[in-house]
């Protein structure tokens, strides 16, 4: 595996320059693809989180007064400047995530510019309304920001992820403080240099890294920070609202999933099995709307399995940084162990291990893992694995297909493929999923919300939704008559 010359020196962003943290303590981060360190990050404390809160708060006023032309096209220059170092930010997701780097450069990259571009535009849109009211009184209510958001992402896609939460705040004229993922910083701090090349002020985006007990828990904890927004697992979602409380903030928590990717036997059973190929590996499965329950219909349930394996022992595993790689590594080798730890469940609870499941290094890999037989009340049908494993269980009726797919505690994404219009509506309709596809899986676009029911989460990221988030309204009212009435 090659190293970049331009790694970033790893230090905190404050106030658009990079300082250590003020303990000087350091954290290690590993190259998922060999096992080996990559950079040390600074290990971000109280004390640290106490600064990058003090500027942005000293920094909202100014920002959200900017004329919101500047602040548009600001935001615009930024994606152009995530654009301009692409590569460097691909090989940064690579190599300190594992993911292939043709994924990070076909999506992770132009996703996350897109994301400025977007949310560049609302800047511009976000008006209020003139209310009509008993009385001589003029009513209207205006949108303002909330103020500093603090926003905690996972290592999964650490750079889009910044970019979803990011993005709106500051065209909301928020200013953030970014906690990113101990595991994965580097594309984080890359892209905080990308926005002050567009112009950003600075304190309208600082970054501490570190631990999420630490820096993660002070974020939470401050009061200066208006909302947390957060995307990582379900436990520490319920920890993070439990702590907001203290401090009544608003959150908003996406969070894991165990997603259904429904094949009835009226699809086209080989595109959707080759889809349900990629929906259960892509990223490694380590993915939130990862499609780790592949349910078929009975009638074609042989066939589709023989593709889906086929398909899953035919991908490329291996270097992250090889442009011929499907699947990397797994991002830690707790991660690895975690994952190897369901697929020895699979096992031990009578699934059938049809294809992969063997670790193999150096590095921390795991062969793409599809096991049938699987039953409904079995752990790896159950619970979130966030690797490369695949449950495969039949199916007879809609009914038991809807019935299966809302037999977990998640309720983030699904997939259905049909022919049937009528009954894909149907069962759109009843499934209890933020996000429904319909003869295609893991669409996404910054103008289209996206987040969770149940224990997935809620809130909406993307599009106006989430700018509701991001802001008040304020209510305003004028006598007409001067307040002689
Ligand atoms: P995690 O919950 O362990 O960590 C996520 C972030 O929270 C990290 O930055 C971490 O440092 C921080 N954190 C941990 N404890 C904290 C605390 N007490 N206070 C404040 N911050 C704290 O999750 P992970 O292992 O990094 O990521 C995997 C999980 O993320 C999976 O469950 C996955 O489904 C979920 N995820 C969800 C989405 C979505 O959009 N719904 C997207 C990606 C990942």
């Amino acid at each position: 595996m090659s190293t970049s010359p331009d790694l970033v020196p790893a230090a905190l962003w404050l106030d658009n320059q990079e300082v250590p943290a003020l303990s000087g303590q350091t954290l290690p981060t590993y190259a998922p693809g060999t096992g080996q360190v990559l950079a040390h990050l600074p290990r971000g404390q109280k004390e640290d989180v106490d600064r990058a809160v003090a500027s942005a708060l000293r920094a909202q006023p100014a920002w959200a007064a900017l004329d919101v032309n500047e602040r548009q096209r600001i935001l615009w220059k930024a994606g152009e400047a995530v654009l301009a170092h692409a590569e460097a930010l691909a090989w940064r997701e690579a190599v300190d995530v594992g993911k292939p780097i043709s994924n990070a450069r076909a999506i992770d990259v132009p996703r996350t510019a897109d994301t400025f571009f977007y949310f560049a535009g609302w800047a511009t849109k976000l008006h209020g309304e003139t209310i009509p009211v008993r009385g001589p009184l003029f009513t209207y209510t205006v949108r303002e920001p909330l103020g500093v958001i603090g926003a905690i992402i996972p290592w999964n896609f650490p750079l889009l992820l910044a970019a979803r939460k990011i993005a709106p705040a500051l065209a909301a004229g928020n200013t953030v403080v970014l906690k990113p993922p101990e595991e994965a910083s580097l594309s984080c701090l890359l892209l905080a240099r990308c926005l002050a090349e567009a112009g950003l002020p600075p304190g309208v985006l600082n970054v501490v890294t570190g631990l999420g007990h630490e820096a993660g828990a002070a974020l939470v904890d401050h009061p200066g920070v208006a909302k947390i927004t957060f995307t990582g697992g379900t436990d520490t979602g319920r920890l993070i609202m439990r702590n907001a409380a203290a401090t009544l903030k608003k959150v908003s928590l996406e969070l894991g999933g165990k997603s259904p990717f429904i094949v009835f036997s009226d699809a086209d059973v080989t595109a959707a099995a080759r889809a349900a190929v990629t929906a259960a590996f892509y990223n490694q499965g380590e993915l939130c709307t990862c499609g780790s329950r592949l349910l078929v219909q009975r009638a074609v349930h042989d066939q589709v399995l023989e593709i889906v394996a086929e398909g899953a022992r035919a991908l490329v595993t291996g270097d992250p940084l090889d442009a011929r790689t499907q699947v990397g590594p797994l991002v830690t080798a707790e991660h690895l162990q975690r994952v190897g730890g369901y697929v020895a469940k699979g096992d031990a609870e009578g699934a059938r291990r049809v294809v992969g499941g063997d670790p193999f290094s150096p590095g921390w890999f795991l062969q793409p893992t599809v096991f049938a037989d699987v039953r409904p009340e079995m752990t790896i049908a159950r619970e979130e694995i966030f690797g490369p494993v695949l449950s495969v269980l039949p199916f007879d009726e809609l009914e038991d297909a809807a019935a299966l797919a809302d037999a977990t505690e998640f309720g983030l994404a699904a997939g259905i493929w049909t022919r049937d219009v009528g009954k894909a509506h149907t069962l759109a309709a009843r499934l209890r999923s933020g996000t429904v596809w319909v003869n295609t899986y893991n669409r996404f676009d910054a103008a289209a919300p996206y987040g969770g029911v149940k224990q997935s989460g809620f809130g909406r990221e993307n599009g106006f939704a989430v700018l509701e988030e991001l802001t008040q309204r304020k209510t305003v009212w004028v006598a007409m008559d001067g307040g002689r009435g």
